[in-house]
């Protein structure tokens, strides 16, 4: 290239830079009108590249938050009803159905952002009241009774939705059908670092306790069973749900197992129990409500008799192995009952919040309630810790025999 051509070229880009339309700030307000239902509040909500923070909106129509102890999972409530959001997903779930907003919930500094159509796909159904945006900068609010919701049925969104998938993040493994039994098997002791997990009367931490029974069984896996077993964490430090999912996919695994310890209002409730997927909003919903306003009763939790629903978080790629982890789910559930000789409170299937999840066959476990003065005092003694260890490695050898035999039934997928 000549130097004249060079300087041409130079002079060239520079006039486009010049013709541009200056750069957008992407900063600007949405006036709000019409919402007399929450006197004083602010009549405007900043916009930021297309983006608002909830928290404005929250104050704006008064709303009651309620986010989960890993932070990850927000439920807000209003006087029209409640939807959930999720950290990192563009699905809001409110009414059983599903909005896809055009960005995902994300954090800005310390605060919680959501893209601008929020306003107009989630928020009528908070409300209770129609929702109208002019352009960018004007919201005008309906009276009360007129907040619908479009949401659609979880089997119409395209599958894996709910993944964002970072940039620094590998492809999830696709797991093939396994006929050859198991090879890789990932252990998720629950909690750690800041999350304690369920704390007993005597102080007996859970996120202690969980992970020294998953060591136990690690090694009874991999030397009775030559198989490969990956830990989602093998000390005292936090791991995000999101992470620990990834490990199982990135790591190929072909059975993920969470274990955690139970807790319980009441101090007579006892016994183990084994959960895997299952899809319910509309009771998801209830017993999330149902906290919250308890909550604001200022009593921390349900009230119903019964564990705390564990925060766990499932994808929906789940629901493809859905047959196989209860197969897996029995398997440990009697095996778990018969050797500890506790209560059974048999196979659950625990309520789904969509996220980022395994793709694999995959079971909660809840070896025993903490709660429970007698049972925290066995589940602390290490004699005890091997008997649960050797219960769920008894059940995961016949799940594997039976895959091997071609017992596993997979039509599900
Ligand atoms: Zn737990």
């Amino acid at each position: 290239m000549s130097s004249t051509t060079r300087i041409g070229l130079v002079l060239f880009l520079s006039s486009i830079l010049l013709l541009a339309p200056p750069a957008q700030s992407g900063a600007g307000t949405v006036t709000i009108a019409g919402n007399d239902a929450t006197p004083g509040a602010a009549a405007v909500l900043n916009l930021s590249d297309g983006r608002l923070i909830l928290d404005d909106i929250v104050k704006a129509f008064s709303l009651r938050t309620s986010m989960d102890l890993l932070g990850e999972r927000l439920d807000l409530v209003g006087d029209g009803g409640s939807c959930r959001l999720l950290l990192d997903s563009p699905l809001v779930l409110s009414r059983g159905l599903f909005a896809v907003l055009t960005s995902p919930l994300d954090t800005v500094g310390n605060s919680l952002s959501v893209p601008l159509d929020f306003l107009t796909k989630v928020l009528p159904a908070v409300i209770g009241r129609a929702v109208s945006l002019k352009g960018e900068d004007l919201m005008t609010v309906g009276p009360p009774g007129t907040g619908s919701f479009n949401g659609i049925p979880i089997e119409d969104l395209p599958r894996h939705a709910s993944f964002i998938e970072r940039d620094h993040s590998r492809p999830p493994a696709v797991t093939e059908k396994n006929i050859r039994g198991l090879r890789v098997v990932v252990l998720d002791p629950g909690h750690g670092g800041r999350s304690s997990g369920a704390i007993g009367k005597a102080g007996t931490k859970e996120k202690a306790l969980v992970l020294s029974v998953v060591e136990k069984l690690k090694i009874m896996l991999e030397d009775d069973m030559g198989i490969k077993v990956v830990l989602t964490r093998s000390a005292d430090y936090f791991v995000g749900l999101k992470e620990r999912t990834a490990i199982a996919n990135n790591n190929r695994a072909d059975l993920f197992v969470s274990v955690h310890a139970n807790a319980a209002f009441r101090e007579r409730v006892n016994g183990c129990e084994t959960y895997y997927l299952s899809f319910s909003a509309s009771d998801l919903e209830a017993s999330q409500l149902a906290q919250v306003e308890n909550r604001a009763l200022g009593i921390d939790g349900n009230l119903k008799e019964g564990p705390i629903l564990e925060a766990i978080l499932w994808d929906m790629a789940q629901m493809s192995f859905i047959n196989e982890s209860g197969q897996v789910a029995s398997r440990v559930q009697k095996s778990m009952a018969s050797s500890l000789n506790v209560r059974n409170r048999g196979v659950r299937q625990a309520p789904l919040a969509v996220l980022v999840g395994a793709r694999m066959p995959a079971i909660l476990v809840e070896i025993g309630f903490i709660t429970n003065p007698a049972e925290e005092i066995n589940l602390n003694r290490d004699t005890y810790q091997t008997r649960i260890a050797r219960a769920l490695f008894d059940a995961i050898a016949d799940y594997n025999r039976a895959l091997i035999r071609g017992e596993v039934r997979t039509d599900g997928q």
